[in-house]
């Protein structure tokens, strides 16, 4: 049993995956942070995230990385949007996901792709949206809860140019997959998300009981 999550930064998917992945006793992979430790790395190194040749290098980052805090941090996150525009990054961390994905019991991926090119034939695909500025709110609080000083302006533009650059890019670009039912979280606690996150997935895995017996 495949769970495919995807949608924009700060939209709450992180959140709900993790939440299918407890209440369907599935293990769970936020892919954002592949992305985010190859980013990471390409700084470390003193690269340019957006060259081609460092990013490639940086794929091949030590899992340490991915326990880093520094990791969460917008300044990694705006790494990772531009390492993950580039063809060859996305291809080198492509096997790894969908080695996971395709555990003996199945799985729960979030990202940007994961409905649309990792595992296109995921038993349910949710994509969770929320408007910028609620998600730029959430972004955040957050930051400033783990005792990052950053201004709300700040996160609401970094934002911005992230949905810009994720959703126009060539390879893999954030969209809905066209099978995928779609959640609005803007206005709804996470409570609320996570209930109706799971209707959606048993509706889906319902249909698929109906269309393959
Ligand atoms: O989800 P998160 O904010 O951690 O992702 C960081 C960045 O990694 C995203 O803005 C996106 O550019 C990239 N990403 C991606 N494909 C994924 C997951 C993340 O391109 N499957």
């Amino acid at each position: 049993m495949i769970i495919a999550i995807d949608g924009p930064a700060a939209s709450g998917k992180g959140t709900i995956a993790r939440a299918l992945a407890a209440h369907f006793k599935l293990p769970y992979l936020d892919t954002g942070q592949l992305y985010r430790a190859v980013g990471l790395q390409v700084l470390r190194d003193g690269g340019d995230p957006a060259d081609e040749a460092a990013a490639l290098a940086a794929c091949e980052f030590d899992d340490a990385l991915l326990a880093d805090p520094q990791i969460k941090t917008e300044i990694a996150g705006a790494a990772a949007s531009q390492v993950s525009a580039i063809p060859a990054v996305r291809a080198a961390l492509v096997e790894r996901q969908r080695a996971f994905a395709a555990r003996p019991g199945g799985a729960v991926l979030d990202g940007r792709d994961i409905g649309t090119v990792i595992a296109p034939a995921a038993d349910a695909k949710l994509y969770v949206k929320a408007t910028p500025t609620v998600r730029a709110r959430r972004r955040h609080d957050e930051l400033v809860r783990l005792g990052h000083e950053i201004s709300f302006d700040k996160v609401l533009a970094d934002i911005r140019a992230r949905d810009l650059r994720d959703s126009t890019r060539v390879t893999a670009p954030l969209r809905p997959a066209d099978d995928a039912a779609l959640l609005d979280t803007s206005y709804m606690d996470i409570d609320a998300a996570v209930d109706r996150a799971i209707s959606l997935v048993e509706a889906q895995f319902g249909n698929r009981r109906q269309a393959n017996p």
